[in-house]
């Protein structure tokens, strides 16, 4: 498939996907697009979208699949996305959220969904370490839970459309740049 590149990137929280995003934008000239930053903005800035999605990031749910996918629509549709390719980071992260967003982009559209696995005892030490509002222990708990039941079913359905690549996330931050770009490189020889 020709550029430009079209990623999804997947970890839980902690497995440092932010860090590598950013190595990715650098490497690829992609645009980064980040559902979780796009609703931290939103509550920083204090927007009826954020209002409504503070109290359900804190307690570590999932916000609404169609606020999720509507957001998604319209920042795929800013002309960086189409123009330099990107990758989606923290979306799809139910079922619903993968099948729409086919919908959206057609199908054959991606490239790679890529899996930064980190065991779950070292992302729950890595987000007690970061400090974030939503950073709770039982904030923690629940998002490490919602990713089992509803972002691994995820995972499977990419699997099953011979998009998934899994690279062990478990390394030094280098190391693991070097993992990524080797299973993106493939992926697109
Ligand atoms: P993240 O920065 O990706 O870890 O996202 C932080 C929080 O934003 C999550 O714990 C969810 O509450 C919310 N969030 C981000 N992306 C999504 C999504 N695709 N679907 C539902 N909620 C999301």
């Amino acid at each position: 498939m020709s550029n430009p590149i079209r990623l999804v990137i997947f970890g839980r929280q902690g497995a440092g996907k932010g860090t590598q995003c950013a190595r990715l934008i650098e490497r690829y000239g992609v645009a980064h697009i980040s559902t979780g930053d796009m609703l931290r903005s939103a509550v920083a800035d204090g927007t009826e979208l954020g209002l409504k999605a503070k109290a359900i990031m804190d307690a570590g749910d999932l916000v609404g699949d169609d606020v999720m996918v509507g957001i998604v629509r319209e920042r795929l549709a800013q002309a960086d996305a189409a123009e330099k390719g990107f990758v989606l980071d923290g979306f799809p992260r139910t079922t619903a959220q993968a099948e729409a967003l086919v919908m959206i982009l057609g199908a054959d559209s991606l490239h790679a969904a890529i899996d930064v696995d980190v065991p779950v005892d070292e992302v729950t030490q890595r987000m007690k370490a970061r400090g974030r509002d939503d950073d709770t222990d039982e904030g923690i708990a629940r998002r490490l839970e919602l990713y089992e039941q509803e972002t691994r079913p995820v995972l499977d359905w990419f699997e099953a459309r011979d998009l998934l690549v899994t690279i062990d996330g478990f390394d030094a931050e280098d190391v693991v740049a070097e993992r990524l770009a080797a299973a993106i490189d493939q992926r697109l020889a």
